[in-house]
C-alpha cells in the first residue's frame, strides 16, 4: 500500500531563529534555506515580515530564489500583518500565508484582552483576507493544548469556513503529553467541521522534552504536517527536532503508516551548516546528529557491533549523512576542480566570488592536507556569503612561550585604513583580543568563547564562537582557521562586524 505523506514544515528560520544566539542575517538564511529545499522540506517558514525591515527582506529574497518548498510567511490575525506577509511570499512559486491567533482562555484575557466571539470573528476576517490573496492559507490557534476543546473547535470551524487549508495545533508552551494530544488531535477531526477538506498540522515545543513523542502521537491519530527545526533549535526548550521525528517515521515504518519526503542523507549536513552559521554547537549525546550518536565505546557494544551491525544499531550512520567527510581536495587541485565540486555543494559564485573562494582555498591548502566538504562550507560561509564589513584583520602575529609574557601584535582595517597595535595578556588569545579591542574602540563585554574542531585530526579546522555584549545588545561571531587563535581573531573581528550592521539596520516593532 502506498503510504501517506507528512508534509514537513520547517520553521528554523522563523520559530528556530527567534531563540537566543540563534539570529541570523540574511545571506545566511539565505544559504540555510538552500540546504532546507536539498533536505526537501514541503514548507519553509522563512520570517515574520511585519516583525522588522530585515525579517521582511529575507522572506521577500527566500520566495524569490529558493526553488522547491512553499514558502510561508508568518502574520497574526488582522490585515496590516497578513498584507505585509503576502508583500514578502508573494514572489513565491507556492505562497502560503500563516495567521495565527490564541485561543486560550489565559492568552484571551491576559494577552489579547478579547472576548471569544472577538477572537472567532477575527479568525474568519483574517483567513478572508489571506484567502483574497493565495489559496494556500494556514490558521494556527496559538496555545491550543490549554485550550477549551469544545472552542477550540469552532474556531478551527470558523477558519475553515473562511477559507484555511491547513489547521496548526500549536502546543506552544510544551504542556501536552503523548496520549492527550492525540486524543485532542482524533477530538477536532471528529468535530471540525469540514475537517476532511483540510490537513492537521502540529507545532510542538520541547519544555518537557516531549515535543517528538507529541508530533509522532499526533501523527498517530492522523495530524499529517509537522512543523519543526533543524537541531530541534526554538525558543526555550526548543522546538520539535525535525530529524528525530523524520528517522522515527523511517525507522519505525513498521509502526506508521506514512512517511516524509526528506532526503535524509542531508540531514547531518543541515545539522552542521546551522551550527556553523548559528555558533550554536550540538550536544554531543542528541539524537541522530549529536557527535556520539553513532559511537560504540563500551566493550560489548563494540564487541557485538564487529559481529554484525545490526546488534546495536537501528539505522546507518550513512543514512543520516554522517561519515560523508570525502576527500575532495587538495594542495593540488585546480580551479575546475574547486568550481566542480562547489557547483555539487549548491554553491554558484560569481566569477569575483570564486575568486575570492579559491584563494582562501589555497591557503587552507596550505595549512591542511585534506580539505573536506564542510571545510569548503565553512570556507565559502566565511568568505562570500558575509555582508560588507567596516572591520577586516589585515595580520594577527602572537608570540608565547613558558618565560614570556604572551603578546599580540594586531593589524586591521577599520574603513579603509590600516590600524594597529600591540598588547600582552593573560595568554595569546587574551593578548589578540585586547590589541583588537585598542584599535576598534570596542567597550562592551565578552561573554562567551568556545573552541569546537570541524573535521577530525589534529590539523583540523578550528571553528571559534564568541559573544560580545554592548549596550544590551548581545552579538555572537564566528571564525574558523588551522590555527586556533588566528580563528578567535577572526571570530572577535566578525562579532564586531555583526555589531555595526545590526546598529545600522533599522529595526521595524
Ligand atoms: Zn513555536
Amino acid at each position: 500500500m502506498e503510504k501517506e505523506m507528512v508534509k514537513i514544515f520547517d520553521t528554523t528560520l522563523r520559530d528556530g531563529e527567534q531563540s537566543p544566539g540563534c539570529s541570523m542575517d540574511i545571506n545566511e538564511k539565505i544559504r540555510m534555506a538552500r540546504q532546507l529545499a536539498k533536505l526537501n522540506v514541503d514548507i519553509i517558514e522563512a520570517g515574520f515580515p511585519v516583525a522588522s525591515q530585515g525579517d521582511f527582506e529575507a522572506v521577500k529574497r527566500i520566495a524569490q530564489e529558493i526553488e522547491g518548498p512553499a514558502i510561508a510567511g508568518l502574520a497574526r490575525a488582522n490585515p496590516h500583518d497578513i498584507d505585509r506577509a503576502w508583500e514578502a511570499v508573494k514572489y513565491g512559486k507556492r505562497p502560503r500565508i500563516h495567521t495565527f491567533i490564541a485561543t486560550s482562555d489565559i492568552h484571551l484575557e491576559y494577552k489579547l484582552k478579547k472576548s471569544r466571539e472577538q477572537v472567532l470573528d477575527d479568525t474568519f476576517h483574517a483567513v478572508a483576507h489571506a484567502k483574497k490573496y493565495t489559496p494556500d492559507v494556514e490558521f494556527s490557534a496559538e496555545d491550543a493544548t490549554r485550550s477549551d476543546w469544545e472552542y477550540l473547535a469552532q474556531v478551527f470551524s470558523t477558519a475553515v469556513e473562511a477559507g484555511a487549508t491547513t489547521l496548526n495545533v500549536p502546543d506552544t508552551v510544551g504542556y501536552t503529553y503523548p496520549d492527550e494530544f492525540s486524543r485532542l488531535i482524533a477530538y477536532l477531526k471528529q468535530n471540525v467541521k469540514g475537517a476532511e477538506k483540510i490537513i492537521f498540522s502540529v507545532h510542538c515545543h520541547n519544555d518537557l522534552g516531549l515535543a517528538v513523542a507529541n508530533s509522532l502521537a499526533a501523527v498517530k491519530a492522523g495530524a499529517r504536517q509537522v512543523e519543526c527545526t533543524v537541531n530541534g533549535i526554538g525558543e526555550r526548550a526548543g522546538n520539535c527536532s525535525m530529524e528525530e521525528v523524520v528517522m522515527t517515521l523511517k525507522v519505525r515504518k513498521d509502526l506508521f503508516d506514512c512517511d516524509t519526503r526528506i532526503v535524509t542523507d542531508q540531514i547531518c549536513h543541515s545539522s552542521k551548516l546551522l551550527s556553523l552559521i548559528t555558533g550554536v554547537a550540538v550536544q554531543p549525546n542528541k539524537a541522530i546528529v549529536g557527535a556520539n550518536s553513532f559511537a560504540h565505546e563500551s566493550g560489548i557494544h563494540q564487541d557485538g557491533i564487529l559481529k554484525h551491525k545490526m546488534t546495536y544499531e537501528i539505522m546507518t550512520p550513512e543514512s543520516v549523512g554522517w561519515s560523508k567527510h570525502k576527500l575532495v581536495l587538495g594542495k593540488h587541485s585546480g580551479r575546475h576542480a574547486f568550481r566542480t565540486r562547489l557547483t555539487e555543494l549548491g554553491y554558484q559564485l560569481s566569477q569575483v566570488e570564486l575568486e575570492k573562494a579559491f584563494d582562501a582555498f589555497k591557503k587552507l591548502a596550505d595549512l591542511k592536507k585534506e580539505v573536506f566538504d564542510d571545510d569548503l562550507e565553512v570556507l565559502v560561509t566565511d568568505e562570500i556569503t558575509r555582508g560588507p564589513d567596516r572591520f577586516e584583520l589585515v595580520d594577527l602575529r602572537v608570540q608565547s612561550g613558558t618565560k614570556s609574557k604572551p603578546k599580540a601584535k594586531v593589524k586591521i582595517r577599520c574603513d579603509g585604513k590600516v590600524k594597529s597595535g600591540e598588547l600582552t595578556g593573560g595568554g595569546p588569545v587574551d593578548a589578540a583580543f585586547k590589541a583588537i579591542r585598542k584599535i576598534t574602540g570596542f567597550k562592551g563585554e565578552l561573554l562567551k568563547y568556545n573552541v569546537a574542531a570541524i573535521t577530525g585530526g589534529t590539523d583540523a579546522q578550528g571553528e571559534v564562537s564568541v559573544t560580545i555584549k554592548d549596550k544590551g545588545r548581545e552579538v555572537r561571531g564566528v571564525g574558523t582557521h588551522a590555527d586556533i587563535i588566528q580563528a578567535s581573531a577572526k571570530a572577535y573581528v566578525n562579532a564586531l562586524n555583526r555589531l555595526e550592521n545590526f546598529r545600522k539596520k533599522k529595526e521595524g516593532i
